[in-house]
């Protein structure tokens, strides 16, 4: 590790101000992401910013009807959050299938969103990746990529995004609200992650000096047929080779709205619009499911090591529809899948 300064941020003016004066400055909050990488070596700031004081800790009823998650709320509380488990209980599945207990006790709502790819090669400073070191190459490629991306890769990297929380968030269709040197903006949970394109190394569509402040929810949260549905190589503390959260609103056997989202796929979580457009006005069947997952699949393309997420992500969503549709969600209690 690095040696680098260690400043506390007295409100959001001041982190703000004091991002925007050091380029080589980085926010920490749980730290469970960036001290790992500076351990290793991948990060390497000259100043850390700490804003765990701000007061950035609030979850609360919007006017509209919605809710306003502060950007330091743990992912614990938040999971455990009586209004998260009520109204987006597929918010609550979702934080709850990631990483371990203590990790989410520290983790950050703000910081979930902001973490880095678990490709093995990023965190191994002797081999090349382009999200490390842009233009020395992708190891994966051509190395082993069993855990990388099926949909939305390019030449430079197929990384996938590693948050659970994110997938639920993008099919709730959160806005994420920012504050920075240029003043607030709010942009949609959709425009927030990037795909690698040329540019790997950047993950979001965030300035350095940008702050996140907060998450809003809509107020509609399938609260009444969701689900979570995670497939991993071991029940616990393992990253998703597939996962699906899905939500429906149905008239009997009917689906009035069908959205999903898949993590573990791509460089973010991915929807796609077509593929719910097949759900609208259809019977809630096996045989409906098969064919938006197929839509949503169409351009998939595996690796040497990781063509079998393709399959099993068709699979994947077939499944988590049909516990969606039946009011069964996955349980992460148990984590077994039936
Ligand atoms: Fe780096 Fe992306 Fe290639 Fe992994 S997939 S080695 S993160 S460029």
């Amino acid at each position: 590790m690095i040696g680098f300064q260690y400043t506390r941020a007295s409100d959001i003016g001041d982190a703000i101000r004091l991002a925007a004066g050091d380029p080589n400055a980085k926010f920490i909050a749980g730290g469970t992401n960036l001290i790992d990488l500076m351990k290793m070596d991948v990060e390497l700031p000259g100043r850390l910013i700490d804003i765990t004081q701000l007061p950035l800790k609030q979850v609360e009823i919007t006017p509209g009807g919605g809710l306003r998650i502060g950007a330091l709320v743990r992912n614990s509380d938040l999971a455990y959050h009586p209004l998260v488990a009520e109204r987006y209980p597929v918010l609550a599945s979702a934080i709850l299938a990631g990483a371990s207990q203590q990790l989410r006790n520290m983790a950050s709502m703000g910081g979930n969103l902001l973490q880095r790819t678990r490709c093995h090669y990023f965190y191994d400073t002797a081999t090349a990746c382009n999200k490390r070191e842009p233009g020395s190459g992708c190891s994966a490629i051509d190395g082993l990529n069993r855990m990388h991306a099926i949909l939305g890769a390019s030449e430079a990297c197929i990384a996938t995004h590693p948050s659970d929380m994110c997938v639920a968030l993008a099919l709730l269709e959160a806005k994420v609200h920012v504050d920075g040197a240029s003043g607030e903006r709010v942009i949609a949970f959709a425009d927030f992650h990037r795909l690698p394109g040329d540019t790997p190394q950047k993950d979001a569509n965030l300035d350095a000096d940008e702050i996140i402040t907060a998450l809003e929810l809509p107020p509609r949260g399938f609260a009444t047929h969701y689900t979570y549905l995670k497939i991993r190589d071991r029940l616990s503390y393992a990253f998703a080779l597939i996962s699906v959260a899905a939500g429906l609103e149905l008239d009997g056997e009917t689906i009035k709205e069908g959205r999903f989202a898949l993590g573990g796929v791509a460089h973010k979580p991915w929807r796609d619009p077509e593929a719910e457009a097949v759900l609208r006005g259809q019977s809630a069947n096996a045989g409906t499911f098969t064919r938006a997952a197929d839509v949503l699949l169409r351009d998939a393309k595996g690796f040497a090591h990781n063509s079998f997420k393709i399959d099993l992500a068709r699979r994947c969503i077939a499944r988590a529809l049909t516990q969606a549709s039946r009011g069964t969600p996955q349980s992460h209690s148990s984590k077994q899948i039936a």
